[in-house]
């Protein structure tokens, strides 16, 4: 209320002053709370108009050392009070539309990412429970063993392949199956800090995609990783518009421990197709690809039927 309280008491200031410093007061309260969406050009209320002129009156009678109640601060005097009143339901009003706006392709929304990107984090499994068998036990079929192999061997019994890794939880050798490894990887990164780097990065992406001013981006789901869950193929290069729901789910893939792809800037038509041939070639040859190198005992995985579905 700083200025309020240089203008009291003033000797005649010109009545245009006032004026625009009121209008911009109102105009603060409407901006503190516009979440960057492009202001509307609906014309103020006729009884907001009202509000802004009796204070603007209350002020320069002030500044002529006069007004309704001069030794009450201005703070108190009714024009204040409903110059404030108004202001604060105007914010009200604009954050409401906004939010209607949200997820509705409707106008650019902001989005607070490293807020939105921590929770997403919290929610993202970090399991570090120990992983594999320390003893000399088969990790697929459970038959033990004669001797604890010190690299990769074929399990007599059931013939998988035994792999042979370090658990980063407590360093000893295990044996796992092979998506046992892969989730022992997906520790080790966790355990190793780079998992902070992954999450940073992406933080940093998407506040260069805020600082563009677009409404969408694309989805770099980073499929050339060695490991690639499903959803990251169904997410490859879809088109997803700030403040959707859609943005969120594509976040959650790229908060995946070990995700390498990325936020990709995308200028152009809004009414977009979600994938384009580019990227759909591109989730094509890739799902072909790790479906014919996936290990023997994933064959008949869930995830093999989800690549599958995908090859058509
Ligand atoms: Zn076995």
């Amino acid at each position: 209320m700083g200025l309020f309280h240089d203008l009291f008491g003033k000797s005649s200031k010109a009545r245009r002053r006032e004026e625009a410093y009121a209008k911009r007061q109102q105009n603060q309260g409407r901006w503190d709370d516009m979440t960057g969406e492009d202001r509307e050009d609906d014309t103020p209320e006729p009884a907001q108009n009202d509000v802004i002129k009796a204070l603007s009156q209350e002020l320069i009678a002030r500044a002529h050392g006069g007004g309704s109640e001069p030794e009450v601060p201005l703070e108190e005097t009714d024009a204040f009070k409903k110059f404030a009143a108004s202001t604060r339901a105007q914010a009200a009003e604009v954050k409401a539309k906004n939010k209607a706006a949200k997820g509705s392709g409707g106008p650019a929304t902001q989005v607070d990412y490293d807020k939105l990107i921590d929770e997403i984090v919290a929610e993202t499994p970090q399991d570090m429970m120990p992983i594999g068998n320390v003893e000399a036990i088969c990790p697929y079929c459970s038959t033990r063993l004669k001797n604890k192999p010190l690299k990769k061997k074929k399990c007599p019994k059931c013939r998988n392949e035994i792999q042979v890794a370090r658990r980063p939880t407590d360093g000893l050798r295990v044996l796992a199956t092979d998506e046992q490894v892969e989730a022992l990887e997906v520790q080790e990164f966790l355990q190793s800090g780079e998992y902070e780097k992954q999450v940073w990065l992406l933080k940093e992406r998407m506040k260069r995609i805020k600082a563009s001013g677009e409404g969408f981006w694309r989805c770099d789901a980073g499929i050339d990783a060695r490991s690639v869950p499903i959803e990251a193929f169904y997410m490859h290069g879809k088109v997803v518009a700030v403040g959707s729901p859609e943005e969120r789910e594509a976040l959650e893939i790229l908060c995946i421990p070990r995700c390498i792809g990325m936020p990709v800037a995308f200028h152009g038509d809004p009414k977009f197709e979600t994938m384009d041939d580019y990227y759909a070639s591109q989730r094509y040859e890739r799902a072909l690809e790790i479906y014919q190198t996936l290990p023997k005992s994933m064959k008949d995985s869930e995830y093999a039927r989800e690549l599958r579905r995908i090859l058509g």
